[in-house]
């Protein structure tokens, strides 16, 4: 399976809860998942079947990956690399979603959605650890350092200016001014804000 290139709001309504994967609209009224919480397709009023454990995992995994914008392949690796990592594969894996450069650069504040800080590293704006690179399936280490390339700053201030108001996680240090951050420690999976039940991911993956 590819990427998912349908309706971002279809997504969401699909697994039932904001994925927030379109920026400001997810924080204000129109979100569709406020106005309605039905899968698309189905009428209000229809019944929903009772939910296979498969189904459980299935959506899990599936919410988790269209969060995060991961291919279905890509996604399938990390799980696998989970599992060789000491300790919890579920912790493992969110671990690694977290620590991706383009949720990173979202989680600075430097961009709306991940999906845009996903354009924004592919476009060359970002550099890591002072090295220009378009890649945001990064991995980032403990002590990594992203920026905005010097070059580039003028071009991308109007898009970082606009959501610097966004909390930062304390596992980031931002320096707004610099447009840069640094990845201080290991996310906190208590803290991010998501509601993703790791063990059903794992499960799904162990059929
Ligand atoms: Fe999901 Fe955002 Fe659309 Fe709401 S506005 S349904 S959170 S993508």
């Amino acid at each position: 399976m590819g990427r998912d290139t349908g309706a971002k709001c279809k997504q969401c309504r699909r697994e039932g809860e904001k994925l927030f994967l379109k920026g400001d609209r997810c924080y204000s009224r129109s979100c569709a998942v406020s106005r309605r919480a039905n899968p698309p397709g189905e009428g209000p009023k229809k019944r929903r079947p009772r939910r296979s454990q498969f189904l459980l995992h299935l959506r899990e995994k599936q919410k988790a990956r269209r969060i995060y914008g991961v291919r279905e392949r890509q996604f399938r690796i990390y799980v696998a690399q989970a599992k060789g990592v000491k300790g919890a594969t579920g912790t493992a894996l969110l671990s690694t979603l977290e620590q991706r450069f383009d949720n990173m650069v979202y989680r600075a504040g430097f961009a709306a959605s991940r999906q845009q800080a996903r354009q924004m590293i592919s476009h060359g704006h970002f550099e890591l650890n002072g090295r220009g690179t378009n890649i945001p399936s990064l991995i980032l280490q403990h002590g990594d350092v992203g920026s905005v390339k010097e070059i580039r700053r003028e071009k991308v201030k109007a898009i970082v200016e606009a959501n610097l108001g966004r909390d930062v996680p304390p596992w980031i240090e931002r320096n707004a001014d610099a447009m840069k951050f640094q990845l201080i420690a290991a996310p906190d999976l208590t803290r991010t804000g998501l509601d993703i039940a790791a063990n059903l991911i794992v499960e799904y993956y162990s059929r």
